[in-house]
Order: structure tokens, then C-alpha cells, then sequence
């Protein structure tokens, strides 16, 4: 019976988010495998069911709102579809952004092969009141819509017997023809009457396509006609007829024809779509419309994240205060009570000095993801993200970036690495995962707050955090636009989000993000923290120095000349010819080098190397008090040591993930560590050296 079956086969195009693999899905079932088209990482879905005596084979095509070829995945469509020749297109258009759905239709209906639309989320449209009459669009336009509501299973049975009745020309639809005007129309019969001197062209491909497209002077089509008898003719009249077309209208090309296009929807959607019912009132678009305003979007983002540090600095000080106190407290109880010696250097200077100031900032970590945490479960974080994609293509980069980027800011780099992957181009991928490291991580921020707090005044703590975050999304797209203009050229692909409706958040679920995330930071300075102070401390207290060198200097001074003897501070002393041009001395590049491991590390370096170098515990202060008092540091160089963080090589684990998110390309790893290291140098010379040209930091 099976070899009696007829095929069909057909393709479902549509734009991205309009439900199309919904539809997949309801028509194939359980029959689909997912691959890649040839030599690109496009996903390429496949899959037939049977009905009747028919057997219909469904490629689902990538989304895409053009067949323009500006992206890898609209190329991959627009050459699907011109070289398999489906039997029969599906457009899935979404009923409510019909409109903009309906630019593809009339891109696809020139390509000479029948199109039928599934006209899907017709509930959504009814729920803004309207509708779309189908027998109307079939009786003035020749346009079979079969209404679908795809993530609810309605419409797909009338979809497959309308499959079939076109198939089998059962059902009479005509393929829209644009009407361009007689000017237009006339230079495009100049062409096509070309085109029908070559049988072999016209046996291939849709005349009226290669003739609109040649006047575009579309590469693929100049390809197409390269072999043709009459290429030579073809081009001439194409080129002609397209200078004529910009000259007559004064303006390009493409747009011209847009133009016409974009006519000619409005007046089909002026007849079709009908409102029936009054629009519910929708709070959430009422607040959209203020916060996705073309011009108080970007400055009510820049509110809200100024909003966000304010909260966290101001109202965690108090706390952070207490914290370091009671720090302080048990450095000086186990200064007692342990027998001074090796032993209570180890415990004092190395877990209380080290780990201690890092969980110093416990209460500064807390508050922040509370209200990042807030923010998004109000559904405003992805409004942010919507709002930063327009902002971002000026760099040549898409929303999806500034997710991973805000993901990265939220918590970790390494959920903000792996949020790239749903970034569909390859290069687009890459230069994200090149710059989200350059965002303030949850485990960077103890060190921004250690230094900020020790060399800002507590009223402009808050200010300086806010401009070291604009500073750091400022590097990254700068980052990318370089990126973008030298080594990963390219377009950016579009996208469309979708924006969950604005809800008001319960403050458990806030408590229990806040608490998982803040969770996280206590388990990391319990475990890899603990353990790289551990060796810290070791590489810092061995060799013991003893005998002459240390028995005729004040107890201070033996403590420095300790240090200095130590291991590590003899790689300190290695690196500071290095560092020093960017302010730095031996003990910054030993906390730089041990945040390697993990950033919160930096601190608690600083922390054992301060404690080690304390002698009297009576007058124990904390870390950042000491900092103040060192004269090696000042606001300067605080600033430039901050912004030296920001840029500088992401932590072990998320080099690793970087690695692996990059393709596992040895080539990438090597990039991103020499390119992240010199950037931050360079960019750091330019600020501390600029900045003493200019008076400051002494
Ligand atoms: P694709 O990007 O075109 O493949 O779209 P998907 O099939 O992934 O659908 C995008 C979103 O729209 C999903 O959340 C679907 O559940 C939802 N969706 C799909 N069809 C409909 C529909 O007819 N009505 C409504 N309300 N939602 C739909
Ligand atoms: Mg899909």
C-alpha cells in the first residue's frame, strides 16, 4: 500500500517567533529529525506524516522576516526554497503583526511556487478585538489563509485538506503579483522579455523573481544568470533599469520597492482585518508604552540600573559594617587564645584575613540580587534586553549580546557564556562570548566594593559603582564594534522577542532567588576561596626568613621583609616591572594573578597579605581601612586597579566554559587570553598615566 501513497512535498517559512515549529510539531508529530543544512549551523527540521493517500514531507525553514539574504538564515531559505522546488510553501503569519508577516508572503509569491498561509494566533488578534476575513482575502486576492491557533493543536486538520486541495489544484489560489506602478511595471517587462529568450532560465526559475531581483542587483540572481546566452544583455537592461527606477523616485533601490510593497499591504489589511470588538485593556502594553518609548527607554534603563546600586550600596553598608566587625572581632579573639606561631598566622591571616573579606561583602551580594532579582520577576529585565537590541545593532551586535551580558551581570559570566547559545549566527556568537566577560560579575563586585569603599566617600559609593558598570558595558560594545569591523565581520541577524506581560512580583520568589544566588557566594568562599587562600597564605609565609636579616629591624619591617623573601613575593617582585607602568605594586599583581581563580579571590589576597603584614592585632582594622592607610594605593590607583578588573582574563571556570561555548578552538582560547590582557593593560596605562598628567592621585 505504502508505494501507492502520493507525495507532497512542502516547507513552512514564516518570521521568527510566529509559531511555526508549534505547527511542525502539530503536523509531524513524532516524525521529525532535527539536522544542519550543509556547511552552516542553521538547524534543518524535517519530518512527514500521512493522510489518506498522501504523504507530506514538512521542511521547517529557518525564520526569517525577508528574503534579502541578509542572514545566513534567510539565505538558507531563499535557496531551499529556490533550488528543492517544494511543492507548495506554508507561510505561517502571525494574524497579529499581520502587517509585518505579510512582507514575506509577497516575497515568497514571487517565486513562482503556490503559498498557502496558515494564519496563526488568530486567538491573540481576537483578543485585541479584531479579525480577519479569510473569504474575503481568497474572493479579492486569490489568498487561501487557513486561520490556525498552532500552540493549542486548532486549524491543522483544515491546513493538511488544504495542502491537499491546492495540490491537486482543487482549490484555485493565485500567487500575489505586486503592482508596481507602470514605470516600474514597464522596466520589469523590458527584463522578463529578456529572461523568456533563455528556455533553460525560464524552465528554472520564476521569471518575475530574477527580473526583480536583477533590477536589485541581487548577488545570488547574478550568479543564476551567469551562464545564461543571454547574461550580457540581462545585465545590461537590469543595471539600467534599476538606475532608472532609483533616478525616477530618488531614492535606492530597495526601497522603492518596499514601498510598493508595503502600499499594497496596507490596502489588503484596510479591507481584511476588522475590528469587532474593543481592545481589552492591556496594563501591561500601557506601561510598555512609556518604558519601551523611543526616548525614555534608554534613560528609564539607565534609571532602574542606577536605582539598583543606590539600593544595594546604601542599605547593605550598615550591614557590610557589622560584617567586618564582627571579622575584626574574631581575628583579635583567635590572635588570643591560639599560641602565637604558625598556627595562628594560618587561622588568622590566612582564613579569617583571606576568606573573611570576602564574606565581608556577603550582605553587598545579598542585597544586589535582591534587587536584580525583583527587577526581573517583574518582567522588566527583558524589556531591557528589547530595549538595548536597537541601541546594540548601531554596534552591529543583536539583543541576544546584552541577554548574555545582563545574565552575566545578574550572577555569574558562565550562565551569561551558555545564554549565547540561542545567538543563531556563529560570528555573532563569538564576539558575545568575547565581550560578557568583560561585565561586572557577582564575584567582582566584593572587589569593587572593598576599593570603592575604601577610597569614595560613602555618598559617591553608589555613583562611582554606577559608572563603573556604564564603563563596562561602554568596553564590551566597543569590544564588539572592533571585533565586528575586523576579524567576525558580518550582519547581525534580527529578532524578535517576546515580552512576558509586566506581573507584580511575590517577595518569596525574590527571597528565593536572592537566597540561591547569595548561597552560591557563600559555598564558593567556603570551598575553591578557602582553598586558594590556603595556598596563598603558604606561598606567602615560606620560606620563613630567620636569623640577622630579621633580628635588628622593628617587627613591621620583618613582616614586609617576609613577604618580600616569600615565594609569592618574590613572583610579586617579578611582575612589578611589569605592572608598575599601570601603578601597581608586587602585592596588586599577586591579587590580580590569584583572581585567575576566582575573582572574589583578589580580595581575600589582599586580605592575607595585609593581615600578614599587620603586627599589632590590638589595633586589627579592616581591609579597606588598611588599604587607605597604605601608601602604595590611592584613588587613582584604586580606579585604574578597578578598571584593570574589568578587563582583564575572566576567571578559570569561565575560561573553560568559554572554551568549550567557542567550538573547544584552541585559536579562540589564545585570542581571547592575549587580547583580554593587553586591553586591560594598555587601558589602564592610558588612564593611570593620563590621569597623573593630570594632576591626580599624587
Ligand atoms: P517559531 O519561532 O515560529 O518556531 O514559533 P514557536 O512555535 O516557537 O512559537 C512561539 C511562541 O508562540 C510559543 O510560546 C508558542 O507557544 C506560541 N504560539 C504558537 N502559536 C500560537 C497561537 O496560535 N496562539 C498563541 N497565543 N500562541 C502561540
Ligand atoms: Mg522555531
Amino acid at each position: 500500500m505504502k508505494n501507492n501513497l502520493k507525495e507532497i512535498k512542502i516547507c513552512l517559512a514564516g518570521n521568527p517567533n510566529c509559531g511555526k515549529s508549534s505547527l511542525f510539531n502539530n503536523l509531524t508529530g513524532l516524525h521529525q529529525h532535527v539536522g544542519n543544512y550543509p556547511g552552516v549551523t542553521v538547524e534543518k527540521k524535517e519530518g512527514s506524516l500521512v493522510k489518506g493517500n498522501y504523504k507530506i514531507n514538512v521542511v521547517d525553514l529557518p525564520g526569517i522576516y525577508s528574503l534579502s539574504a541578509s542572514s545566513e538564515d534567510e539565505i538558507v531559505a531563499r535557496n531551499f526554497i529556490i533550488e528543492q522546488k517544494p511543492d507548495l510553501i506554508v507561510d505561517v503569519v502571525d494574524a497579529s503583526n499581520f502587517e509585518r508577516n505579510l512582507y514575506l508572503y509577497t516575497q515568497l509569491s514571487e517565486l513562482g511556487i503556490k503559498v498557502i498561509i496558515a494564519l496563526n494566533m488568530i486567538d491573540v488578534l481576537k483578543n485585541k478585538g479584531q479579525e480577519i476575513d479569510c473569504g474575503l482575502l481568497m474572493k479579492s486576492y486569490g489568498i487561501l489563509a487557513v486561520p490556525t491557533i498552532a500552540n493549542k493543536n486548532k486549524g491543522t486538520e483544515e491546513l493538511i485538506k488544504s495542502v491537499i486541495d491546492v495540490y491537486e489544484n482543487k482549490i484555485d489560489i493565485k500567487n500575489t503579483k505586486i503592482d508596481y506602478g507602470d514605470f516600474i511595471s514597464g522596466h520589469l517587462q523590458k527584463v522578463e522579455s529578456i529572461i523568456y529568450k533563455d528556455i533553460l532560465l525560464v524552465a528554472k526559475y520564476s521569471v518575475r523573481y530574477l527580473a526583480v531581483n536583477l533590477i536589485k542587483k541581487d548577488k545570488f540572481v547574478l550568479e543564476k544568470i551567469e551562464k545564461s546566452t543571454v547574461s550580457e544583455e540581462l545585465k545590461k537592461q537590469g543595471f539600467e533599469s534599476g538606475d532608472n527606477i532609483s533616478d525616477k523616485f530618488s531614492d535606492s533601490i530597495d526601497s522603492v520597492f518596499a514601498d510598493k510593497i508595503y502600499t499594497w499591504i496596507h490596502s489588503v489589511s484596510a479591507i481584511v482585518i476588522r475590528t469587532v470588538a474593543k481592545s481589552k485593556y492591556d496594563v501591561s502594553d500601557a506601561i510598555d508604552r512609556i518604558v519601551l518609548n523611543r526616548i525614555f527607554a534608554l534613560p528609564i534603563f539607565a534609571f532602574v540600573m542606577y536605582a539598583i546600586f543606590k539600593f544595594t550600596f546604601t542599605l547593605s553598608a550598615p550591614f557590610v559594617g557589622w560584617f567586618e566587625s564582627g571579622i575584626e572581632f574574631l581575628s583579635g579573639y583567635a590572635d588570643k587564645i591560639i599560641p602565637e606561631g604558625v598556627f595562628q598566622s594560618f587561622v588568622v591571616d590566612g582564613i579569617i584575613g583571606g576568606v573573611g573579606g570576602v564574606l565581608g561583602f556577603f550582605p553587598l551580594i545579598l542585597f544586589m540580587f535582591f534587587a536584580i532579582a525583583f527587577f526581573e520577576d517583574t518582567g522588566y529585565m527583558a524589556r531591557a534586553v528589547f530595549i538595548m537590541d536597537k541601541f546594540m545593532r548601531k554596534f552591529g551586535l543583536h539583543g541576544k549580546s546584552f541577554a548574555s551580558m545582563i545574565v552575566s551581570t545578574n550572577g555569574c559570566a558562565v550562565p551569561g557564556l551558555m545564554a549565547a547559545r540561542t545567538i543563531e549566527s556563529e560570528k555573532d556568537r563569538l564576539i558575545t562570548l568575547m565581550v560578557t566577560p568583560f561585565m561586572i560579575c557577582g564575584a567582582k563586585l566584593p572587589i569593587f566594593a572593598l576599593f570603592i569603599g575604601a577610597f569614595f566617600s560613602a555618598k559617591d559609593g553608589a555613583n562611582v559603582m554606577f559608572i563603573m558598570y556604564v564603563l563596562s558595558v561602554i568596553l564590551a560594545l566597543g569590544a564588539a564594534w572592533i571585533l565586528k569591523k575586523t576579524i567576525l565581520k558580518g550582519k547581525p541577524a534580527y529578532f524578535i522577542m517576546e515580552l512576558p506581560p509586566y506581573r507584580m512580583p511575590s517577595l518569596k520568589g525574590i527571597l528565593l532567588k536572592m537566597w540561591e544566588r547569595g548561597f552560591l557566594y557563600l559555598k564558593k568562599a567556603g570551598t575553591i576561596i578557602l582553598l586558594v587562600t590556603i595556598l596563598i597564605w603558604a606561598g606567602l609565609s615560606f620560606p620563613k626568613m630567620g636569623g640577622e636579616k630579621v633580628d635588628n629591624v622593628s617587627e613591621e619591617k620583618a613582616a614586609s621583609i617576609q613577604i618580600e623573601q616569600s615565594y609569592i613575593g618574590k613572583l610579586g617582585n617579578l611582575l612589578e616591572p611589569i605592572i608598575q607602568p599601570i601603578g601597581f605594586d608586587g602585592k596588586a599583581g599577586i591579587a590580580l594573578i590569584s583572581g585567575l581563580a576566582a575573582k572574589e579571590v583578589v580580595v581575600s589576597t589582599l586580605g592575607t597579605i595585609y593581615s600578614l603584614g599587620e603586627v599589632d592585632p590590638e589595633d586589627a582594622s579592616s581591609l579597606s581601612e588598611k588599604l587607605q592607610q597604605d601608601p602604595d594605593w590611592n584613588k587613582l590607583k584604586a580606579v585604574t586597579f578597578l578598571i584593570f578588573c574589568l578587563i582583564y582574563l575572566p576567571c578559570i571556570v569561565a575560561v573553560a566554559v568559554f572554551f568549550r561555548e567557542s567550538g573547544s578552538k584552541i585559536k579562540w582560547l589564545l585570542f581571547l587570553t592575549f587580547w583580554t590582557t593587553a586591553a586591560a593593560w594598555v587601558i589602564s596605562f592610558i588612564v593611570y598615566q593620563g590621569g597623573r598628567l593630570l594632576g591626580f592621585g599624587g
